[in-house]
């Protein structure tokens, strides 16, 4: 079975020709991630945002979805999860305190690893996946990724403080440097 081109699951050393069907639409809440790397799977498909606990306290709106599309394999004998997560987030510009757009398009590349020893022994290629337990929250995997992606001061790129009414509404004081420039002439 040929991958199309541009899919992420190229990137995962094929160890095996057979795929078990992609797992797509609503994504299950919870996987087993060695199971997964063992049987070649992949998940594609979409999250709720607003079901993303840890996420929603930095959005402005909880509406929408995440697209997942995750391919699971071994690179020699680690776990490894490749693919990308997308997702238009709602944040808040800090600046004018109205909605920020934020689209995220992020390249996802875990190695899974059981402990944080073993995540020190992991190729740079790939960011840890600690596991503590057998089964991980798909949740979990969407939400770390795009926490990493949203930025620590969110802001409209031409947004200028303070509004340009609040501006207006002051009256204008006389610049001292300017009447001392009359008093000079
Ligand atoms: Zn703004």
């Amino acid at each position: 079975m040929g991958a199309e081109p541009g899919v992420v699951i190229l990137t995962v050393p094929i160890v095996s020709r057979y795929y078990w069907p992609i797992m797509s639409g609503r994504l299950p809440e919870y996987i087993n991630p060695l199971q997964f790397a063992d049987q070649r799977r992949r998940l594609e498909g979409t999250v709720r945002i607003d079901g993303l606990t840890r996420l929603v306290d930095a959005l402005m709106n909880t509406e929408g979805e995440v697209t997942v599309d995750l391919a699971f394999g071994r690179d020699g004998r680690t776990a490894v999860i490749a693919g990308s997560i997308g997702a238009e987030l709602q944040l808040q510009c800090q600046c004018c305190l109205e909605v920020l757009r934020w689209p995220v398009s992020a390249t996802v590349r875990l190695g899974v690893v059981e402990s944080i020893d073993a995540a020190g022994l992991l190729s740079e290629d790939y960011e840890p996946l600690v596991l503590e337990t057998e089964q991980i929250a798909v949740a979990d995997i969407v939400q770390d990724e795009l926490l990493l992606a949203i930025p620590y001061c969110p802001q409209h790129p031409q947004c200028g403080a303070p509004a340009s009414t609040e501006r207006r509404d002051k009256p204008e004081r006389p610049n001292p440097f300017g009447i001392l420039a009359d008093l000079i002439k």
